[in-house]
C-alpha cells in the first residue's frame, strides 16, 4: 500500500467530524472517497497531507509515519494535496502561480523541465501562461490548480472535489485529465467527490463516507450498481 489510513478520528471541539476511519490506497490506483456534504471527507484529505492533527489514529505514506509531519515534509516526499475551491494566487500570472508550486525544486532548469510537462499536459494554459490567475475561467483554474501541484512531480495526489462548480462539458474534461494523470503519468489519486457517478467511472475502487463513518467500500463497477449508493448518491 503506498497510503494506508488506521483508525481516524479528527474533531473540531466537540464536533467528531471523522470516527474510526481506516483506509488505504495502492499504487497506481484511484480510489474515491464519496459522501453527502458534511460527511467528512475534506477533513480526511486535510488530516492526511498535514494540515489537520487526528486525535488518533495513524497515517502511513510509503512505509513511513507520517501523522506527526509537518505539511511541507509531506509535499517534499510526493503527497501532494489540491484543496477544494481552486486556490490559485489570483493577482499573480499562470506561469508564476506554477513556479509557486515548484518551490521545493533548486535548479531553474528543473522548473522549466517541469513547467513543460504541465503545458504539454495542459495547452490551455501555455496560451494563458501570463494572463492573471483571477481572470481565467473556473475550469481553467481547476487545471492550474491541478498544473501546480504536479510541478512537485507527485507520487500521489489528494483531489478536493475537482469538478466543483463546473459546467458538464469541462466536468467531463476534468475527469478525462484525472484518468490521464494516473494512466499516463502513473501518479497515485485519492479523489474527493460529489459527482458519484463519475468519479466510480474513472476509480478503481471507493469508500463512502457517512456522518464521519465508513459506510461502504469496494471496487467501483460494484459500488456504481448498489443499491445503497445509487439511492444515496446517484439520484436513483
Ligand atoms: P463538503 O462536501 O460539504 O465539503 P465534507 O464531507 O468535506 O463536506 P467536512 O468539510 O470534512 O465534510 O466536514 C465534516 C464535519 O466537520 C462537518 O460537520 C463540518 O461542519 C465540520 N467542520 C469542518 N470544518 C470545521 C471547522 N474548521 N470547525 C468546526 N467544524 C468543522
Amino acid at each position: 500500500m503506498l497510503l494506508a489510513v488506521e483508525q481516524l478520528n479528527v474533531a473540531y471541539g466537540a464536533i467528531k467530524a471523522v470516527q474510526d476511519l481506516s483506509l488505504e490506497v495502492g499504487e497506481g490506483e484511484i480510489v474515491a472517497l464519496l459522501g453527502a456534504n458534511g460527511a467528512g471527507k475534506t477533513t480526511t484529505l486535510r488530516t492526511i497531507s498535514g494540515l489537520i492533527r487526528p486525535r488518533s489514529g495513524r497515517i502511513v505514506y510509503d512505509g513511513r509515519v507520517i501523522t506527526q509531519w509537518p505539511a511541507h515534509r509531506i509535499v517534499a516526499a510526493g503527497l501532494v494535496h489540491v484543496p477544494e475551491g481552486r486556490r490559485v494566487f489570483a493577482p499573480l500570472t499562470v506561469r508564476e502561480n506554477l513556479e509557486l508550486g515548484a518551490y521545493t525544486v533548486r535548479s531553474g532548469g528543473d522548473v522549466e523541465a517541469r513547467m513543460r510537462e504541465v503545458f504539454a499536459r495542459f495547452p490551455r494554459l501555455e496560451e494563458r501562461q501570463h494572463q492573471l490567475a483571477g481572470t481565467l475561467s473556473g475550469g481553467e483554474q481547476q487545471m492550474l490548480a491541478i498544473g501546480r501541484a504536479l510541478m512537485t512531480r507527485p507520487r500521489l495526489l489528494l483531489l478536493d472535489e475537482p469538478s466543483l462548480g463546473l459546467a458538464p462539458l469541462l466536468v467531463r474534461e476534468i475527469f478525462a485529465t484525472i484518468k490521464e494523470i494516473n494512466q499516463r503519468d502513473g501518479v497515485t489519486i485519492l479523489l474527493v467527490e460529489q459527482n458519484a457517478h463519475q468519479a466510480l467511472q474513472i476509480a478503481h475502487r471507493a469508500y463512502v463516507l457517512e456522518s464521519g463513518r465508513m459506510a461502504l467500500e469496494g471496487p467501483a463497477d460494484r459500488l456504481i450498481d448498489d443499491p445503497r449508493v445509487q439511492a444515496a448518491y446517484l439520484g436513483a
